[in-house]
């Protein structure tokens, strides 16, 4: 447990302790640590709403004042047994009734492990630890809301009142995260992208599917642009592929049906779909006729890969086997098939395929969060084959174009994870020498970036090491980007090969990278970033021409089409309203640039221009100002 957490879990039991002041009768299951807080869960007949966190709240402030000490005491089995038929554990006194969730918690403590109590004035809790020294260390706290949960997280348990709040080491600290928070509601994606046309979800077309209107659609395009220049300066080659491939692929590349949970169902092909309708063939054995294999597929597939990763039990007859199309939930398969479709030599590696690829996942309706969590989306993906030398070199190639593209956008804190193997576990399949030279080759390669990364073991994919991007927003927020995987197996799988210096056939690594993840959660991450105040090279309108009168019309006409010519999306305010409505206007679409005209601009050829960020700028010659502007978003500048 970090600092923080023993805080905030200190303050858990401060929360249990004070409920019992109240209600003595409470009953207590689970009070951890969470993300941001902690919470306890508690079974009480009062529902505890709101209104109740003034009173409970007081309590907690008597405890913390009264400074008790926690003091950690090792008790028997038998003792925990006896305190908890008492009710004694998470209960103030001896109760008529006993403490049933922490019996039932010390049953499941493994036999031989240390049973721990920890004591503050009256209140007694089963707990591991650890806890800060007294509870005047728990400076500032706050309930926050309530929610249910059952028992364990079993639906056929009792249902509990989980009871939410935060704590933090001093009452600064308290404040600042909570303005944060009102200012990170300010900038959800999802309330912007609706004030400012972005982007829209409808249920017609269904949850989780990201409508991008033109607005929104500018700064993806822009973000592609910007991502496909830098590849380009890499070496990387465009290719696109279609959204749906054939079960067959994914059966090879073992994403079907291991990870049939988080996919859209197969699609079986009609014919054969009317075909066993005639049949009377039901849902369970259509699945299962769609999830099989036959037995040369599973023997080809299992010898490539030198032991069973197909089982006896999916193989079938093949004329009962379905075949059908799947959604694709990965580009992968069909980024392999273009490699393979020609033979390679070792002087052509590395091979880099690059395309914005749309993939779908089955996400559950409560996981879905505006652009952030979807069920399809655009990854800027791409795949890289290569020699296990050249490695090193491409991992590392991943990693500066990702330091150029979070340059550019202003987001120069991030950190990067490199996720190796666990020595001691058997999930990671392949050869240790061969992980060691990727494992190296990822720590280089995050070394050579200049910003702090931690080694994280057992976080690999089976299949090879990996690297992730957390990038922190302005206000602090951490976000998990894409990742970079280098991956062993896949290669393997599909039988790729290239000839070698020596004539030979040997088996390309592959890379997989999607640095930013999404086109969809990085545009919702950066709408969250910018506020919505995008700079001028990404915002879907750069400039507006604001005439102060009718007189001036054709002069802001001119000047509009004059920047539309150069690629600058401009437009103008001819509505009658007066400057001030449409300065404001403007202002509030988070248009970069207002040009204003009237007749005294007209006629010295003049601009009077305000900056979203700086207000009135002065005047400047048309010619001036239009080039400025152009530079600015050749440059990708971030002031505006
Ligand atoms: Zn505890
Ligand atoms: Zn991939």
């Amino acid at each position: 447990m970090t600092e923080l957490e023993t805080i905030r879990h200190s303050c858990a039991h401060i929360l249990a302790n004070a409920i019992l002041r109240i209600w003595p009768e409470a009953q207590f299951a689970a009070g951890p640590p969470v993300e941001n807080g902690f919470y306890y869960d508690v079974d009480l007949a009062h529902r505890i709403s709101p209104e109740d966190f003034e009173r409970i709240e007081k309590e907690m402030a008597a405890i913390i004042s009264e400074s008790q000490p926690f003091q950690r005491e090792v008790i028997t089995r038998d003792e925990a047994l006896a305190m908890g038929k008492r009710g004694e554990l998470a209960g103030l006194t001896p109760r008529s009734e006993s403490s049933r969730f922490k019996l039932d918690i010390i049953t499941r403590i493994p036999a031989g492990e240390e049973i721990i109590l920890y004591r503050n004035g009256a209140f007694t809790d089963l707990c591991a630890g650890p806890h800060v020294a007294d509870t005047s260390k728990v400076a500032a706290f706050r309930l926050t809301h309530v929610a249910s949960a059952f028992y364990q997280g079993d639906e056929s348990n009792p249902q509990l009142q989980r009871i939410y709040g935060t704590a933090f080491p001093s009452a600064k600290e308290m404040e600042n995260w909570f303005a944060m928070l009102e200012e990170a509601k300010k900038r959800d994606h999802r309330k912007l992208g609706k004030e400012l046309g972005l982007f829209h979800i409808d249920d017609a077309v269904g949850q989780g599917l990201i409508l991008w209107t033109p607005k929104g659609a500018v700064i993806r395009q822009e973000l592609q642009n910007f991502i496909s220049g830098e590849l380009a300066k890499q070496g990387y080659s465009q290719v696109f592929t279609p959204h749906i491939g054939k079960i067959g692929l994914y059966k090879t590349s073992g994403h079907f049906p291991y990870y049939k949970e988080s996919q859209f169902p197969a699609i079986p092909e009609p014919d054969q779909l009317a075909r066993i309708a005639s049949e009377g063939c039901g849902c369970a054995e259509m699945t299962a006729r769609l999830e099989a294999v036959s037995e040369t597929f599973a023997a080809s597939l299992n010898e490539r890969a030198g032991k069973e990763i197909v089982a006896k039990e999916r193989v079938m007859d093949p004329t009962r086997l379905l075949d059908g199309f799947m959604l694709k939930p990965m580009n992968c398969p069909h980024h392999i098939k273009i490699f393979a479709s020609q033979p390679h030599s070792y002087r052509d590696l590395p091979v880099r395929l690059a395309e914005f690829g749309t993939v779908y996942r089955w996400e559950q309706s409560g996981e879905l969060n505006g652009m952030t969590r979807v069920r399809g989306f655009t990854q800027d993906d791409a795949h890289l084959f290569c020699t296990e030398e050249q490695v090193a070199a491409e991992v590392q190639g991943c990693l500066q174009l990702v330091k150029k593209v979070l340059t550019t956008l202003g987001m120069s804190d991030y950190r990067v994870r490199v996720g190796l193997r666990d020595p001691d576990s058997s999930k990671f399949t392949g050869n240790p020498a061969q992980w060691d030279l990727a494992e190296q080759a990822c720590r280089d390669a995050a070394t050579s970036l200049g910003v702090p990364y931690t080694e994280e073991p057992g976080e690999a994919a089976f299949y090879g090491p990996k690297i992730d991007f957390v990038v922190k927003d302005v206000l602090g927020r951490e976000w998990q980007l894409g990742t970079v995987q280098v991956d062993y197996v896949l290669p393997v799988r599909f039988d790729l090969s290239y000839t070698g210096a020596d004539g030979k056939p040997h088996v390309p690594v592959m890379i997989h990278r999607a640095p930013f993840g999404s086109l969809e959660r990085f545009t919702g991450v950066l709408i969250e970033h910018f506020a919505g105040n995008f700079p001028v090279w990404l915002a879907p309108e750069q400039a507006r021409v604001l005439p102060v009168s009718e007189k001036v019309a054709d002069y802001a006409r001119k000047i509009m089409t004059e920047m539309t010519a150069k690629g600058i999306r401009a437009t103008a305010d001819l509505s009658p309203e007066k400057l001030g409505a449409k300065i404001r206007l403007a202002q509030l679409e988070k248009v970069p640039y207002m040009i204003v005209v009237g007749p005294k601009e007209e006629a010295a050829g003049q601009l009077s221009i305000r900056s979203r960020q700086h207000g009135d700028e002065g005047v400047l010659a048309a010619d001036a100002f239009i080039q400025r502007l152009e530079s600015e978003i050749r440059d990708r500048t971030l002031t505006v």
